[in-house]
């Protein structure tokens, strides 16, 4: 009898434990910012979160039960590079970052980041979860010119916002010095591959910074290219890349640092 009892208290506090856990999942997947979906190695939604209303205008019982190719969100190349990147995933291949441009209920384009991880059962992977990112804001500053530029301080956050040099004073200042780099620094510098550079100048107006210049193909300034990369997304035959700077300076402490820093002839 004593025997029963403990056995059953073992089961009943397994059985809390359970409910306990698969409670802490569900607050997590229904509160995330950012859309979560789980899909099958076929391409069929088993479970979204709230977020797909936010991002999509659809909801759950739109997506729930219905393969990829049927929802209508992707336009034909996407759901094709959609479907290769799930292949590749439950393949083994290690995800991508992808981004796709998506069309809401309502018509309206927007933009998405999708970044994936395969789920695994018994050894084998059945699936993927998608976690879905709208960056349709930053790919609007992007379009217009805007920098996504904070502070560059690395003991506090003073500001954070998507800024031109003809308003930011910061994006100003480094424009007029010669070191803008170590004013705002992203850790990255533009490169150029000379041999596909058709010297066309598009990078040299769109540049906040004026680090770029021409000869026989563009230049970039290595102390003044702050890494921003809005010379790479309008190259048109994508010659300028970005790449991680070597030797990346650890940003100035402080605002009044980085003033002095901004001072320095
Ligand atoms: S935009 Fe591209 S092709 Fe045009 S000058 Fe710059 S690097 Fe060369
Ligand atoms: S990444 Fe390109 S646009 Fe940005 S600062 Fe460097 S050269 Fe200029």
């Amino acid at each position: 009898m004593e025997r029963s009892l403990r056995k059953t208290s073992r089961v009943e506090a397994a059985e809390e434990a359970r409910r306990l856990s698969e409670e802490k999942y569900k607050i997590i997947f229904e509160n995330a910012n950012d859309l979560i979906v789980y899909i099958s190695s076929d391409g069929r939604f088993i479970e979204v979160n709230w977020k797909l209303e936010d991002i999509f205008g659809y909801r759950r019982a739109d997506f729930v039960g219905k393969h990829y190719s049927e929802v209508g969100v992707l336009g034909p190349g996407d759901l094709e590079r959609a479907m290769q990147e799930l292949r590749n995933t439950v393949s083994g291949r290690p995800p991508e970052i992808l981004e796709f441009q998506v069309r809401r209920k309502d018509g309206i384009a927007a933009f998405v980041e999708v970044n994936s991880r395969p789920i695994q059962k018994d050894g084998e992977i059945t699936g993927s979860i998608l976690i879905v990112r709208d960056i349709t804001q930053r790919k609007k500053a992007e379009e217009e010119g805007l920098v996504h530029c904070s502070a560059n301080t690395s003991e506090e956050l003073v500001f954070i916002c998507n800024c031109c040099s003809c308003h930011c004073g910061i994006l100003g200042t480094a424009k007029r010095v010669s070191h803008a780099s170590e004013i705002l620094t992203s850790g990255y510098i533009a490169l150029v591959d000379p041999e596909l550079c058709s010297v066309c100048e598009t990078c040299t107006d769109r540049c906040p910074v004026s680090a770029i210049s021409m000869d026989d193909a563009a230049i970039v300034d290595a102390e003044q290219c702050i890494g921003c990369s809005l010379c790479v997304s309008t190259c048109p035959t994508g010659a300028i890349g970005l790449m991680a700077k070597p030797g990346t300076k650890i940003p100035p402490k402080t605002l009044p640092d980085l003033e002095a820093a901004m001072r320095r002839k």
